[in-house]
């Protein structure tokens, strides 16, 4: 079984079930969903160009306590620049989100 899944699409599949997701929208919530069909804990992590969903219960310890520290300190808009940071640190800045660096907000 699997503990992740990344699409580059509007869809989003359970690694869990391999089910598509019903009503998903890509998003960068780091607020814990549940799979409708096999009901798994899940984290949706999306960039400009891909979704990734993590089951919670599967991925590794490191990264499970991770996202719990992600999930427990940073807001909405604080997780968007950490993903955004880290995307630039470890591809290269290959996505094409910017810093508005007068209310210091990533759109
Ligand atoms: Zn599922």
């Amino acid at each position: 079984m699997q503990w992740m899944t990344s699409t580059d699409g509007d869809t989003a599949l359970c690694p869990s079930c391999a089910n598509s997701l019903v009503g998903y929208t890509p998003s960068a919530d780091h607020h814990g969903a549940k799979c409708g069909h096999c009901g798994a804990a899940l984290i949706v992590v999306s960039t400009s160009s891909r979704s990734t969903l993590v089951a919670i219960d599967r991925c590794p310890e490191e990264l499970r306590l991770f996202l719990a520290w992600c999930q427990s300190t940073l807001d909405e808009l604080e997780f968007v620049s950490l993903v955004v940071s880290l995307e630039e640190v470890l591809f290269g800045g290959v996505i094409s989100t910017t810093r508005d660096e007068k209310t210091d907000q990533v759109s």
